[in-house]
């Protein structure tokens, strides 16, 4: 082919945004386009300076701080699977597994969650029954569970309403809301249980029970485990931190893919044209074959405000949680009643600036330099909206007044660094599954957009990742199509 008709072939694909989403994404698109003859160009725009979005790691004073993710979860695949294709996997690091052990407050006073706990499901009796987390009659109600009934099938509950129905409100104040509030800083009367808690309802349809659920696969296993030798733990992150998975996509990708600094202000579709027209701050604009959004919902509705008023609406519909993370360095001698653990979670009750707080050098090695420690609090979220609005020095000075009271802290801490991500909680409410299925049946009519992200189908690192390889095969897919390659296909 001539290289005028090659070039004439080219086709163009825009993808919104270099956080992990992006960067997948557009990872993804290039190994499945490096098969064909014609190989599409890959433009990748990110607003900021920098990509990964929400991962960023920082080395200061021989600490390594996580301002953003600090792990993510091997019990989803498709990380773990990208770090292989990567040549990443001798850079991961696993928890430290000998402080594998997580901490609740109740009345000002931390006590550990009970060996067999899972979120909300206690599997060990002897050890739930010795725990003073709960009170005798909570602890009777919780053990009644395996006797409740099954709620209806195909209704979307929120995770308040079926831990109460399963667990009894104790379980839920107490333990569920703030174990769910570490994870989706949301409240759990309002977050659906289908979209982000599935494992669980699907256990009380499968078992009856979520209890005789986790029983059933903790045998399984156990079985698995010593069929199949050891695996890896359950949250890992990298030795240099999460930014490492940043920098290795970055360096795969094709040369002059990533375009920093180009925020996307508006897109329209140009029907005479066939092809998505990307506007830019100072009336610069691209034309693409197919454009691929991985900001958040509320932003791409943003997009469409001129051009197509009622999806844009409908996009803005979701809503989030504002969260502030602080990372808090201080000398061994300041913690003498440093517990061994991962860290503790605040229920809503306390009424704390601390919404959770993980003792990141306990957890992974290597993160404050000997005779050190380093801890990571969470402020803001659906209960701490007061907290997210103080000014930096404020919240400072209220999360370090409360870490004295909880952890025993003598003196201040060498440094604390606040990081915020306003909006950057999406919050899966009930009808948050019909919402993604309305989003999806919209896009049918709109020909080479395609969503992505962590709106959608699980707001964690590792569904995020799974999320934009899907919709970079749906893109590779298109191209196809449009090129008359369907045969590749067949
Ligand atoms: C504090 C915090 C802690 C978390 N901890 C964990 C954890 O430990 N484990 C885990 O699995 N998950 C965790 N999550 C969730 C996880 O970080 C996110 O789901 C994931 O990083 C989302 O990635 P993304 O690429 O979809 O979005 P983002 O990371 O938000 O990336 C979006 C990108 O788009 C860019 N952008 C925005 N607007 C425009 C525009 N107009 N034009 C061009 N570019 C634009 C942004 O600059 C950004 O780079 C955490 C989230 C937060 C906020």
């Amino acid at each position: 082919m001539e290289a005028g008709q090659r070039a004439q072939l080219l086709k163009r694909v825009a993808i919104l945004g270099a956080g992990i989403s992006g960067l997948a994404c557009a990872h993804r698109l290039a190994e499945l386009q490096k098969q064909h003859q014609n190989p599409a160009q890959i433009l990748l725009f990110e607003a900021s300076d920098r990509s990964g979005g929400n991962i960023q790691t920082e080395s200061r004073d021989g600490f390594l701080l996580e301002r953003g993710p600090d792990s993510f979860i091997s019990d989803k695949p498709w990380a773990l699977d990208l770090c292989r294709r990567l040549n990443l996997e001798p850079e991961i690091l696993e928890t430290e597994t000998q402080n594998r052990k997580v901490f609740v407050l109740k009345k000002g006073r931390l006590f550990p969650v009970p060996e067999g706990f899972y979120m909300i499901a206690p599997t060990n009796i002897r050890s739930f029954l010795m725990t003073p987390l709960f009170s005798l009659s909570a602890k009777c109600r919780m053990m009644a569970e395996p006797w409740i009934a099954k709620g209806s099938v195909g209704l979307d509950e929120s995770v308040g309403h079926f831990i109460r129905r399963r667990f009894g409100q104790e379980a839920l104040e107490c333990v569920g809301q703030p174990m769910i509030a570490g994870v989706y800083s949301g409240d759990p009367e309002k977050l659906s249980l289908r979209s982000t808690m599935p494992r669980f309802m699907d256990m009380e349809h499968s078992h009856g029970s979520v209890i005789r659920a986790l029983r059933a696969q903790s045998k399984k296993q156990d079985a698995l485990r010593s069929a199949s030798g050891p695996r890896y733990s359950l949250f890992l992150s990298f030795k240099n931190g999460m930014v490492s998975l940043v920098s290795a996509l970055e360096k795969k990708l094709p040369p002059d893919t990533l375009k920093g600094s180009a925020r996307v202000e508006s897109v329209e579709y140009d029907a005479e044209l066939s092809k998505w027209k990307i506007c830019f701050a100072g009336g610069r604009a691209e034309l693409v074959d197919a454009l691929c959004s991985t900001l958040s919902a509320s932003a791409t509705g943003r997009l469409f405000k001129e051009s197509d008023a009622a999806f844009s609406k409908e996009l803005s519909r979701m809503n989030y949680e504002s969260v502030a993370t602080l990372n808090l360095a201080y000398p061994e001698k300041a913690l003498p009643r440093m517990l061994k653990g991962f860290g503790f979670v605040v229920p809503a009750l306390e009424r704390r600036s601390v919404m959770a707080c993980s003792f990141s050098s306990q957890k992974f090695k290597g993160r404050a330099p000997q005779g050190h420690q380093l801890l990571r609090v969470f402020a803001g979220g659906a209960f701490g909206k007061e907290f997210f609005k103080k000014s930096d020095a404020d919240l400072k000075s209220s999360v370090i007044e409360d870490l004295k009271n909880i952890l025993g802290i003598q003196g201040e801490p060498l440094f604390c660094s606040v990081s915020r991500y306003p909006d950057g909680m999406p919050q899966y409410e009930v009808g948050h599954s019909q919402w993604v299925e309305g989003i999806e049946a919209a896009l049918t009519g709109k020909k080479g957009l395609f969503l992505t992200g962590s709106s959608y189908r699980g707001s964690g690192i590792a569904d995020c990742i799974h999320e934009a390889e899907i919709q970079a095969q749906k893109l590779d897919y298109f191209l196809a199509v449009d090129m008359g390659r369907r045969m590749e296909y067949r």
